[in-house]
């Protein structure tokens, strides 16, 4: 059994990212991981164990859309993403949401 100190530390000591949409850090819970995989898809990561070049985004649409005005794909993924994919993105986070 952990005490309640322990856990609060271990909550601390998350690793934080950086939402390519907004630009806020947050914990890597709060975020989606969107993956670039070798064969060059752009799909959202829901178990985090994709392989490929990793970005991790807010769990909400305005920040999909953030990020496609502001090139924050092409930033992390150095390659621009399609307005169909970001399409995908958006509805898969919508989807995420909505299951939660
Ligand atoms: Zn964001």
């Amino acid at each position: 059994m952990k005490g309640k100190t322990e856990l609060t530390e271990k909550i601390r000591r998350q690793p934080e990212r950086t939402c390519i949409g907004c630009g806020e850090k947050r914990t890597k819970r709060e975020l989606l991981r969107i993956v670039r995989t070798p064969e060059g898809d752009i799909l959202p990561d829901l178990t985090g164990r994709l392989n490929g070049r990793g970005a991790y985004i807010c769990r909400n649409a305005d920040c999909i859309d953030l990020a496609v005005r502001k090139h924050g794909f092409e930033r992390a993924f150095k390659m621009p993403v399609s307005a169909d994919t970001a399409a995908r993105l958006r509805e898969e986070v919508l989807r995420i949401n909505e299951a939660e």
